[in-house]
C-alpha cells in the first residue's frame, strides 16, 4: 500500500506539473497576444466600487444570464455547483501528492459544511446539463452552436460532476483512520449512489479501487479541462469575468473617434487584427458563443450573411490564426481582415443596421459594434470600398449637408406659415429644436415636424431652429464607415451650435438626439439634449398640455434602436401615448424594449438596397399587423419610413405615425 501510494504521489505530481504548466503555457500565450496588438483605447479603469458591485450583480448575480430565463437558469446551476465542487477538487489534488493534507481536522464543521453544500450543488450542476442537452438535443434553436468543441465541454464537465459524487460516495466507506476526518452524513446526495449501486456489498479492496478509479478519472478530466479551456469556446470561463468587470458602466456611448488629422498614422478604422486593442482581444476571449446575440440580429433573422456571433468568432479566429505575425508585432506580415476566403466579407460588414441587440443582450459585454463599425470606417477609409448607392449620399452630404441632396438653404422650409423663429432671430430662445435631415426635407418627416412644433407652441414653449445654419448631425455617414465626412458634419454643427449656446437642445430624431447628446461633446459642444418623446411628456407632467383624451383605437409602439438600447428612453413614448389615447390598451408586440427588433434602416442601412435575405421592415410590419392594432406608433422618422413601407408592402390598412402627431391630434 505504501509503495502504491508513493507511485500514486508520484503519478499525481506528474500530472499537475505537466497540466498546469501547458495551462500557463497557452494563457501565456493569450497574454501575450493582447499585448502585442497595437490599436490603443482611451479605458481608464475607474469607478473600482462600481465594478465590484458589477461583479456581484452580473456575475455572482448571473443578471444578464438570466434574462433568457431556461438556459439562463440552467447557467446558474451549472455555474454555482461548478464552482462549488473547486475547492474539493483541488483539496484531492493536493491530497494525491500529500497524503497527509486533512484540512477537515483544521475546521470539521466548516468542511463538513462545505462538503454537506458542495454534494448538493453538485447535482443541480446535473440538472442544469439536463437542461442543456434538452435544449441541444430537442429544441435545436438555429442559433446554439453545436459541434465537437461544445459536446466536449458538456462530457467534460458531466464527467468531473459524475465522478465528484463517486469519489465522495466510496468515500464513506473507506475506513475513516485511512483519512482521519468521519465523512459520515457529509454527502447527502452522493450517500444516495451506495444504496443504488449496493456498494456496500463491495470487498474493501474494490471499494478503494472504486475510489481510486473514480479519483483518476476525475483528476484526468479536470486536468484534460484545464488544458483545453485556453484554446475552447470555454476561454470564457478565464476572460468572462474580467471582461464583465471592465464593462462600459454606461449605457450610452459614443462610436470611436478617429484622430483624421493624425499625420502619422498610417491607416484608419480597423483594418488588420493587429489593430485591435487588447480590450477588443478580450472581448473576443469572452464570448461563450452562446448565440443570444444572434438570436436578436435583424440581420441574422432575415437571412443576411451576417451573424454577430460568428462574426466575434471569425475574429478569434482570424487573431489566433495570425498569431505569429502578430506576436512578433510585424504588421506588414499580418493579413488585412476581409481578403479572399475571409469569412468577414464586406457584405457582413455592410448588413449590420447597428441596432446594438446584440451588444444589449450579450451576458458578458461584448462590444460588437466596435468590431463591425472600425472595420466599415477602414473600408471606407482606406479601400473605398462600400456599397455603390452611398456614393451618391455620401455626395449629397458633402455639398448639401444632408443625404438626399436637397438644397441646404432650404432647411427652414418645412416650417413656412407656422411662425417658427431662427436661432440667429432668436438667440434667447429657451430651446434649440434641432430638426435633422428628415423633419426638415422628408415629406413624412416634415409632418412630425410640424406636428412637433404645433404641440411645443401649444404649451408655450421658446424655441427656435437653426434652419439653412444646420447640417445633418454626422451619425448616417459616422455608421456607414465615412469618419472624414462625419466629423465635417460634426464640425460645422458644433461650432454653429457653440455660438448660440442653447440652454437645452430638443430633437425629434434619435440619431440626431444620439450624435449630440453622445458623441457632441467629443468635439466640443456638451448640452442638455432632449428627444421630443422625455420633453413632451415632461410638458404633460407640468400641466402645460391640455389632453383632451380621444379614443384613436388601439395601438402598438415600435420602439426605435437609437432611442431604446441606445440611450434607455422606452417608458415616455408609451406614457404620452397612454395620455393622449385615453382608455386604450396599448398592445405590445413580443420584440419590444431592450428586445425590440429593428426597422433596418439604422447604421446607414436607410440609404442603402437591401438585396439580401428577406426585408427588415417588412419582417417587423408583420409583427405589428399580428397584434390586431389599428396604429402603430414610433418616435422616429425613419422608423416611420421603414414601417410604413413594410405595412404597405403587406397590404395593411395601419396607420403609423410618431408619439409627436398623436399628441398633436389628441390637442386639437
Ligand atoms: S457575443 Fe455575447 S451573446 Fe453573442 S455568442 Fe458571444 S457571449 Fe453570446
Ligand atoms: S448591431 Fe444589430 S444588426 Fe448589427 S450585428 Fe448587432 S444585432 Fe446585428
Amino acid at each position: 500500500m505504501q509503495h502504491y501510494l508513493n507511485i500514486k504521489a508520484f503519478i499525481m505530481a506528474l500530472a499537475l506539473l505537466s497540466a498546469f504548466g501547458l495551462f500557463f503555457i497557452r494563457v501565456r500565450r493569450l497574454r501575450d497576444l493582447m499585448q502585442a496588438v497595437q490599436g490603443k483605447t482611451d479605458f481608464k479603469l475607474d469607478r473600482v466600487a462600481a465594478r465590484i458591485k458589477v461583479l456581484f450583480t452580473d456575475v455572482l448575480g448571473q443578471s444578464n444570464v438570466r434574462r433568457k430565463p431556461m438556459a439562463g437558469y440552467a447557467h446558474t446551476l451549472i455555474f454555482f455547483g461548478f464552482l462549488a465542487v473547486q475547492p474539493h477538487s483541488l483539496e484531492l489534488m493536493i491530497k494525491g501528492v500529500f497524503r497527509n493534507f486533512e484540512p477537515g481536522l483544521w475546521m470539521p464543521a466548516v468542511y463538513g459544511a462545505y462538503l454537506y453544500a458542495a454534494d448538493i450543488l453538485a447535482l443541480l450542476v446535473l440538472i442544469g446539463f439536463a437542461v442543456v442537452l434538452y435544449r441541444r438535443v430537442l429544441v435545436r434553436p438555429k442559433y446554439l452552436t453545436v459541434g465537437m468543441d461544445a459536446n466536449l465541454i458538456i462530457l467534460f464537465t458531466s464527467l468531473i460532476i459524475i465522478t465528484f459524487q463517486f469519489i465522495n460516495a466510496f468515500q464513506t466507506l473507506l475506513p475513516t483512520a485511512a483519512h482521519g476526518f468521519d465523512y459520515a452524513g457529509v454527502f447527502p446526495i452522493s450517500e444516495r449512489l451506495v444504496s443504488l449501486f449496493n456498494l456496500n456489498a463491495l470487498t474493501p479492496t474494490q471499494i478503494f479501487a472504486g475510489y481510486e478509479i473514480s479519483y483518476y478519472i476525475h483528476m484526468a478530466t479536470i486536468l484534460g479541462f484545464l488544458i483545453y479551456i485556453p484554446g475552447s469556446k470555454h476561454l470564457h470561463l478565464l476572460a468572462a469575468v474580467p471582461n464583465v468587470f471592465l464593462k462600459p458602466l454606461e449605457r450610452e456611448k459614443a462610436m470611436i473617434t478617429t484622430d483624421i488629422e493624425d499625420e502619422d498614422a498610417e491607416s484608419f478604422g480597423l483594418g488588420k487584427i493587429n489593430e485591435l486593442n487588447w480590450k477588443h482581444v478580450l472581448n473576443l476571449y469572452a464570448c461563450t458563443e452562446c448565440g443570444r446575440c444572434e438570436e436578436q440580429c435583424p440581420a441574422a433573422n432575415t437571412g443576411k450573411p451576417l451573424s454577430p456571433k460568428k462574426i466575434i468568432h471569425d475574429f478569434k479566429h482570424d487573431l489566433f490564426d495570425q498569431a505569429a505575425p502578430v506576436l512578433a508585432k510585424d504588421g506588414e506580415a499580418v493579413e488585412p481582415i476581409v481578403r479572399e476566403a475571409s469569412p468577414i466579407t464586406g457584405d457582413v460588414l455592410w448588413s449590420c443596421t447597428s441596432c446594438r441587440a446584440c451588444e444589449d443582450i450579450c451576458p458578458v459585454n461584448i462590444e460588437h459594434l466596435d468590431f463591425i463599425l472600425e472595420a466599415r470606417k477602414y473600408q471606407v477609409l482606406m479601400e473605398a470600398a462600400f456599397p455603390p448607392e452611398l456614393q451618391e449620399t455620401f455626395t449629397n452630404l458633402e455639398n448639401q449637408a444632408n443625404p438626399w441632396g436637397f438644397n441646404a438653404e432650404d432647411r427652414a422650409k418645412w416650417c413656412e406659415g407656422l411662425d417658427v423663429p431662427l436661432m440667429m432671430d432668436a438667440p434667447d430662445a429657451d430651446v434649440l429644436y434641432y430638426v435633422g435631415c428628415a423633419g426638415s426635407f422628408d415629406d413624412r418627416g416634415m409632418k412630425i415636424a410640424r406636428a412637433l412644433a404645433r404641440v411645443l407652441q401649444r404649451a408655450g414653449v421658446k424655441f427656435a431652429i437653426l434652419g439653412p445654419e444646420e447640417a445633418c448631425n454626422g451619425d448616417m455617414a459616422r455608421r456607414a464607415g465615412n469618419e472624414y465626412l462625419a466629423q465635417m458634419l460634426i464640425q460645422q454643427n458644433v461650432e454653429t451650435i457653440n455660438q448660440y449656446k442653447p440652454k437645452q437642445i430638443l430633437t425629434a430624431c434619435p440619431h440626431c438626439f444620439n450624435a449630440i447628446k453622445n458623441e457632441y461633446p467629443g468635439f466640443g459642444a456638451a448640452y442638455p439634449v432632449w428627444h421630443h418623446t422625455d420633453f413632451l411628456f415632461d410638458l404633460v407632467r407640468q400641466g402645460r398640455l391640455s389632453i383632451n383624451g380621444k379614443h384613436l383605437g388601439e395601438m402598438t409602439f415600435h420602439d426605435s434602436c437609437y432611442l431604446g438600447r441606445w440611450n434607455g428612453i422606452y417608458d415616455s413614448p408609451r406614457q404620452l401615448l397612454r395620455a393622449a389615447n385615453r382608455g386604450v390598451k396599448l398592445t405590445e408586440m413580443p420584440r419590444s424594449r431592450d428586445k425590440g427588433f429593428c426597422c433596418g434602416a439604422g447604421g446607414g442601412r436607410m440609404f442603402m438596397e437591401e438585396t439580401l435575405g428577406t426585408y427588415i421592415n417588412v419582417d417587423r410590419a408583420r409583427e405589428v399587423a399580428a397584434t390586431g392594432a389599428k396604429t402603430v406608433a414610433a418616435a422616429c422618422p425613419f422608423c416611420i419610413t421603414m414601417l410604413k413601407d413594410g405595412i404597405t408592402e403587406l397590404n395593411r390598412d395601419i396607420a403609423v405615425k410618431d408619439v409627436a402627431e398623436i399628441l398633436d391630434e389628441a390637442l386639437s
